[in-house]
């Protein structure tokens, strides 16, 4: 079976907790060498768990649990060691409570790096005179602010791209590249488990002469005025797709009947709506539930071969597919 590649979450997770578990496996070597058997099982704490992690995720591919893990280990052990072995070992605070924005959702590494200032502080303060205090606070607030700008843009601007790819400019609907990645998604086995899902392939009626007496300017209008139709007459459980020119496809979590319910809905409401004055437009819609046969392929294809029919059968009509 040929494997995707890693995503970049993974090999983030693999480099940063392989990374751990040699560094600070080296650390626990040599604690163990010299009789100190505390600093010893702390560090080897860490370096175990890190080379769990960098197990679990090189074999099962998770990424969220597996971050969560890895940043808590870095955040607890570098509070830890300031209690254990003084307020020097300080310095371990700036990579290890920068490393959950790399691991986690910034939501998750914010808590986390949260809850471990709340123990280190203390500590530190404690310890430490007044000025070592400051400065120390200062460059890790310091150090904490740019990573965690850093990581904050990295994720908005890594949603904006997903959004701009996906997403089709003119209509807003999702795009042909999105429907197959969701097509995909959806005939895996064990995305499906047993679940109803339902194809309605949309085709507008006549839609050239629109173009023809109308200009493409104002056929693009109609098209995006189609899509806000079809959108206020679909639930947020329904993925709607622009699959190319005036073909439109709807996924709907459902059985047979109420897809085909739905796809009468969406027939009357495009007709009623009036997207051209003067002239009628209407869709034609063809129905198929997927089967657990189904590739995202056959699916679209008796969908595509019931549309033909609707148009063979007059238009402005829905026929469910022959399964
Ligand atoms: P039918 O009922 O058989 O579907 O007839 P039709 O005229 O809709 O079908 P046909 O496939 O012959 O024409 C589709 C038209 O859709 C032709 C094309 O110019 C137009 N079209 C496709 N994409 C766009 C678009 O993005 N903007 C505009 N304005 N027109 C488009
Ligand atoms: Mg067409
Ligand atoms: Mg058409």
């Amino acid at each position: 079976m040929i494997r995707s590649p890693r995503s970049t979450q993974e090999t983030t997770l693999l480099i940063f907790s392989g990374t751990v578990s040699i560094g600070i496996g080296l650390f626990f070597i040599i604690r163990l060498v010299s009789g100190e058997i505390v600093l010893a099982v702390h560090n080897g704490g860490i370096a175990i768990t890190a080379f769990c992690v960098f197990l679990w995720v090189y074999k099962t591919r998770e990424t969220e649990v597996a971050g969560i893990i890895i940043a808590s280990a870095c955040v607890s052990g570098a509070t830890i060691i300031v209690y254990l072995a003084g307020v020097e070992h300080f310095y371990w605070a700036y990579p290890s409570f920068i490393a959950p924005f790399f691991a986690c959702r910034p939501r998750v590494a914010t808590l986390l790096s949260g809850i471990g200032l709340t123990f280190l502080l203390p500590a530190f303060w404690l310890a430490a005179d007044t000025l070592v205090f400051v400065r120390g606070l200062v460059a890790l607030s310091a150090n904490l602010m740019f990573g965690v700008t850093f990581m904050v843009l990295s994720h908005r601007h890594k949603a904006q791209l997903e959004h701009v790819v996906k997403t089709d400019a003119m209509t807003g609907a999702n795009n042909r590249r999105a429907l197959d990645e969701y097509l995909l998604q959806l005939v895996k086995p064990d995305s499906r488990q047993g679940r109803d899902a339902s194809i309605l392939m949309m085709d507008i009626d006549h839609f050239k002469p629109v173009n023809d007496f109308l200009g493409h300017l104002e056929g693009d209008k109609v098209l995006s005025k189609f899509a806000d139709v079809v959108r206020k007459n679909i639930d947020p459980k329904d993925q709607f797709f622009r699959y190319g020119g005036e073909e439109f496809t709807v996924i709907t979590p459902m059985a047979n009947g109420a897809a085909m319910a739905l796809a009468e809905t969406l027939r009357a409401a495009i007709e009623e709506a009036k997207l051209v004055s003067h002239q009628p437009v209407t869709v034609s819609i063809g129905v198929t539930s997927l089967n657990e046969y189904d590739s995202g392929d056959t699916a679209l294809m008796r969908a595509d071969m019931a549309l033909l029919a609707a148009k063979d059968q007059g238009r402005n009509r829905v026929i469910l597919a022959k399964s």
